[in-house]
């Protein structure tokens, strides 16, 4: 059966869990050869990815794991630069070893990989790079200093690379989930006195009363990357029960 993604090869990093996880099983459902870029391997379930153990904060890491994708798979057509962690407090809460840390991953994390995948991109008739930003590149959020700081320079780093690179067809996009039902998500909540309160109490906080699903932002992703998108350019796609439309913050 051929599907939208039929013959492109992607590379998803950050996709043996959670969002990067959605991304990966969607893509490879609708054709796409997936090649995950992870710290970790992907569920035994998830056998239709390949996967590369890559850190991206190293650069010879991600080298190597981009250049084994890309000979793997024949090229690559779809990047998917998903891999981040959190951090929370306000702005005395964490070290510059913790700031370094977070915009190695969560920023630089991205760059490197679009480094390495430029050349292989070019060569692709319909290529795309989409970036997970969040709604914290752009709300505010409470106790989120660190976090937010990386996340408002994905989606700035979004719309200058899509700038750069639309003359040579390659578009750059980016999402920005609302807070979604993921592994992350169930850690911090975890940590909470009364965790399913606090779930019940995080629900109640969304627009449409429940958290956004993964896969939800993995049919954002495969709409922005779809080859026959070709007009989606700098783009960053909200998948946040309205959110940031509305203006609402979460607490
Ligand atoms: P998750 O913790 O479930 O999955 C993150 C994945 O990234 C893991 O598989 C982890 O091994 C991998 N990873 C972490 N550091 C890495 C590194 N240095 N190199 C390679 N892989 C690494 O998280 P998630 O909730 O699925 O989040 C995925 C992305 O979505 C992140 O960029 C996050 O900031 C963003 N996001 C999440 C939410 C949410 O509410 N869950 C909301 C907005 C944005």
């Amino acid at each position: 059966m051929s599907t939208r993604f039929t013959g492109r090869s992607a590379v998803v990093t950050g996709g043996a869990s959670g969002i990067g996880a959605a991304i990966a099983e969607l893509l490879s459902q609708e054709g796409a050869t997936v090649t995950v870029l992870d710290l970790v391997a992907p569920d035994a379930a998830s056998t239709a990815h390949r996967w590369q153990q890559c850190d991206v904060s190293d650069t010879e890491s991600v080298e190597r794991a981009v250049a084994a994708a890309a000979e793997e798979a024949g090229g690559i057509d779809i990047v998917v630069n998903n891999a981040g962690i959190g951090a929370q407090g306000d702005v005395t809460a964490n070290s510059d070893e913790e700031w370094m840390r977070a915009w190695n991953i969560n920023v630089v994390g991205m760059a490197r990989v679009a480094r390495a995948a430029l050349p292989s991109l070019r060569r692709s008739d319909a290529a795309s790079i989409t970036n997970t930003a969040s709604i914290a590149s752009t709300a505010g959020l409470p106790q989120r200093v660190l976090y937010s700081a990386t996340k408002g320079a994905v989606l700035s780093m979004t719309q200058a690379m899509a700038a750069d690179h639309v003359r040579e067809g390659i578009r750059v996009n980016c999402v920005a989930p609302g807070t979604a039902d993921t592994p992350w998500i169930g850690r911090l909540l975890s940590q909470a006195e009364d965790p399913a309160a606090e779930r019940a109490a995080l629900e109640a906080r969304q627009p449409h009363g429940r958290l956004v699903s993964a896969e939800e932002v993995a049919r954002a992703v495969a709409y922005l990357a779809d080859p026959q998108n070709r007009s989606s350019v700098g783009v960053c796609l909200a998948v946040d029960g309205g959110m940031d439309a509305l203006r609402l913050r979460p607490q």
